[in-house]
């Protein structure tokens, strides 16, 4: 209570957070805005506010993206605010069932087995047309999740967990792939495995590693994302690693700022740390006549402090257009499980993002450095009828190799 107390007395009140936080631009209600959030949660904390379902609501209605903490002059860490906040009111049961059930699944393996047995059958036969149809994901509490499955892709077993390089050794990696890439994006995995053997570096995947545990701390289950930690660090500590490479960047941020020093000094993302470790790659990539419209996500932005590496690596393909979105652009809506919790304010992110990833002539491909913004931009996609495929930058870049 008191660090709780110390974090918000840091804020100053100047509102200069107020115009990038996407609550408050949508609402223009204070109680929505990193300032009018803070407030709320001193005079809760100094016991002049009582716990209450507004207050409650005010707070979980915050997507956590931190573009206010990176504005802020008085360094409030308005992330570790929130998420000290809602531990204190954290109670296992009123997490909604799809939350709860991407908690499960994110942190335990045989539940990861299970689903991809689940989604396979669910996905590969009529199954999901008909259950559609008889609108069963919405009986079951599932349309939101319903909506974000992409297409089926057989997950490809890796056969190791070590990768050695093809080229002259330049370093040793580790990959930290998360629970959503394990689960819904073997391509990536597979994407970032064959740039980093081809351009020199040996690879270590230990099968250990779990769920980052952004999930659970988010969620207030500061608990449950203690024993993920462990989990992580135990998998890579006996490691010969230089790096410890995320592949998305919800999972980057989560591990630099709650692993310790050991480990969280070297956590980087895959593109950033590529795009300053090689400066020939592109003599080893096809070219790629087309336009990509690049999708920089908050955890990207706001916490890795991260954003040109993605550019600076996607640079390195001859012949490809890169469209960047609009600075003023932002958080689009997906945050982890805010996109299922919170749809109608993820909706108005969202169709802010598209509207301006189509504002001129569409691109040819999407790219995003993070798998939950991803899945969340095509569902988007795909309601408003248009084929534009989203993919992680690594993704393309080992399209290209040639
Ligand atoms: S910018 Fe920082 S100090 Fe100013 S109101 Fe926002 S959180 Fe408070
Ligand atoms: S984290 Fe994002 S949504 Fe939350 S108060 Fe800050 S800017 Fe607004």
């Amino acid at each position: 209570m008191d660090k709780l107390l110390a974090n918000a007395d840091a804020c100053v009140k100047c509102g200069l957070c107020l115009p990038h936080c996407p609550t408050y631009t949508h609402s223009h209600d204070e109680n929505e805005s990193p300032r009018g959030r803070i407030a709320l949660i001193q005079a809760w904390a100094n016991q002049q506010l009582a716990t209450s379902e507004k207050l409650v609501e005010h707070i979980d209605n915050c997507l956590l993206c931190r573009s206010c903490e990176r504005v802020c002059p008085a360094v409030v860490p308005y992330g570790r605010l929130i998420d000290n906040f809602r531990s204190h009111l954290y109670v296992e049961s009123d997490a909604s069932f799809a939350l709860s059930l991407m908690k499960k699944v994110a942190s335990n393996k045989p539940w990861q087995n299970i689903t991809h047995a689940g989604l396979k059958l669910y996905q590969t036969t009529p199954l999901q047309k008909i259950a559609r149809l008889l609108s069963l994901p919405k009986l079951f509490r599932l349309e939101k999740i319903d909506r974000l499955l992409p297409d089926y892709v057989a997950p490809v077993s890796l056969e190791s967990s070590y990768y050695a390089t093809t080229a002259h050794v330049k370093g040793n990696v580790g990959l930290f792939v998360g629970c959503m890439g394990t689960l819904l994006d073997q391509e990536t995995i597979r994407a970032a495995i064959s740039v980093l053997t081809t351009v020199g570096f040996n690879v270590y995947l230990p099968e250990q590693q779990t769920c980052c545990g952004a999930l659970a701390l988010h969620d207030g289950d500061g608990a449950n994302a203690a024993q993920l930690a462990e989990v992580n660090h135990r998998a890579f500590k006996e490691l010969p690693l230089d790096v410890i490479l995320t592949i998305a960047s919800g999972c980057g941020s989560q591990l630099q700022d709650h692993m310790p020093a050991e480990f969280s000094g070297k956590v980087a993302d895959i593109s950033q740390f590529l795009a300053q470790s090689t400066n020939q790659l592109g003599e080893l990539l096809k070219p790629l006549p087309a336009t990509v419209c690049l999708h920089t996500p908050c955890s990207l932005k706001n916490a890795m402090r991260a954003e040109q590496g993605a550019l600076k690596l996607l640079q390195h393909i001859p012949d490809i257009n890169i469209a960047s979105l609009p600075n003023t652009l932002l958080c689009c809506g997906s945050a982890g499980s805010y996109m299922l919790e919170h749809a109608k304010m993820a909706q108005l992110l969202l169709n802010d993002l598209l509207d301006a990833a189509l504002a001129s002539d569409q691109p040819d491909y999407l790219v995003s450095s993070n798998i939950g913004c991803a899945l969340h931009i095509a569902a988007g996609l795909k309601e408003r009828g248009i084929t534009l495929e989203v993919l992680h930058p690594i993704t393309l870049i080992a399209r290209q190799l040639k």
